[in-house]
């Protein structure tokens, strides 16, 4: 019998918007990612409120992250993420860190370093971004991120500035 565990990696996703009632876009895509054949959470953070990154001149933004237990490889995940962006209104603009429905980013695939044009892992944000880090580190306090070393160590650099918790 197959057994369903043994091949999983652990991945970690990023969850933000800062358009159409945030909150509920970032519990949407929860859904979605949870109703994607092949993928099952095993954890979701508390919601964060942040300022904009980049351009001040657009609302502020709601963020999360989960962790989920996949066998799907890294660019199929990609493109799952991609599809519920997409089914979540996200319009693609030039301007870089411009406001948005909801944008998910893969933080972590499983001990991977991934650098290939369409998909670079661990996201290279990661480690100096504190609506990421916070969240991370409420549902993996042990985490050792590839190529970064471990979570206590990156946060304790990173301070939590604006960053609230909402629930
Ligand atoms: P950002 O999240 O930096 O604001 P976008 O979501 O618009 O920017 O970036 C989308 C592009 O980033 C996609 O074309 C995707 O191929 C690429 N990309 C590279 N690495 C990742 C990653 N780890 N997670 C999500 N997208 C990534
Ligand atoms: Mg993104």
């Amino acid at each position: 019998m197959e057994n369903s565990e043994t091949d999983s990696v652990t991945v970690y996703i990023g969850l933000g918007s800062n358009l159409a009632n945030p909150a509920d876009q970032v519990r949407s895509a929860r859904t979605a990612i949870m109703q994607t054949p092949g993928i099952k959470e095993t954890a979701f953070s508390s919601l964060y409120h942040s300022p904009p990154m980049g351009p001040q001149d657009q609302p502020d933004y709601v963020n999360a992250v989960m962790c989920v237990a996949t066998k799907l490889p890294p660019i199929d995940l990609l493109h799952c993420l991609q599809r519920i962006e997409n089914n979540h209104g996200r319009v693609r603009k030039a301007e870089r860190w411009g406001a948005r429905t909801l944008d998910l980013d893969m933080l972590i695939y499983d001990d991977q370093l991934i650098n290939i044009p369409e998909l670079i892992v661990p996201h290279p944000g990661l480690a100096e971004r504190a609506f990421v880090l916070y969240p991370l580190f409420e549902i993996a306090p042990q985490l050792m991120i590839p190529g970064k070393g471990n979570i206590a160590d990156l946060l304790a650099q990173c301070p939590m500035n604006e960053l609230r918790r909402l629930d």
